[in-house]
């Protein structure tokens, strides 16, 4: 293991043992997204707050893997406070990272980048991508809700 890999499996460890944003609320202003990743075990739920095309609030809660459970307390950090169009932009390249493709470093910041070596695991992909996968449900939702499309 090289030393940029070493750091990246430390961050995820770390988001692993220490979870940003986790714990759901009763809170009928949020709405929640379950999904499940029956390859690997995961279970995952969401919970996002919009306010005026924003992510003003993201919890999450969920058991399985430490890719998978430090995917979604990295996944809250990078989306929160972020508007929903810029939210399905960063979605996106963490996608394309995530299958090994180029992405934009300028759209795609932070802890999320450290999940770039899942590519050579594809087993694991769905692993990492399960919290986004819930999040961007919950955002389909909300555009389909609203008057104006
Ligand atoms: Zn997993």
């Amino acid at each position: 293991m090289n030393q940029i890999e070493h750091l990246y499996r430390q961050v995820i460890m770390d988001h692993y043992k220490n979870p940003k944003n986790k714990g759901l609320v009763a809170n009928p202003a949020y709405l929640t997204i379950h999904l499940n990743n029956p390859s690997c075990g995961d279970e995952m739920t969401v919970q996002m707050h919009v306010n005026n095309d924003q992510i003003v609030d993201i919890k999450h809660q969920g058991t399985g893997c430490s890719i998978c459970c430090s995917s979604a307390s990295v996944m809250s950090v990078t989306l929160k406070n972020h508007t929903l169009d810029e939210a399905n932009q960063i979605i996106h390249e963490f996608y394309e990272m995530i299958k090994g493709y180029p992405y934009n470093p300028d759209i795609l910041k932070g802890d999320a980048i450290v999940y770039q070596g899942v590519a050579q695991f594809p087993a694991r992909i769905k692993c990492a991508t399960l919290a986004w996968k819930a999040i961007e449900q919950g955002m389909i939702k909300i555009k389909e809700e609203q008057p104006n499309g």
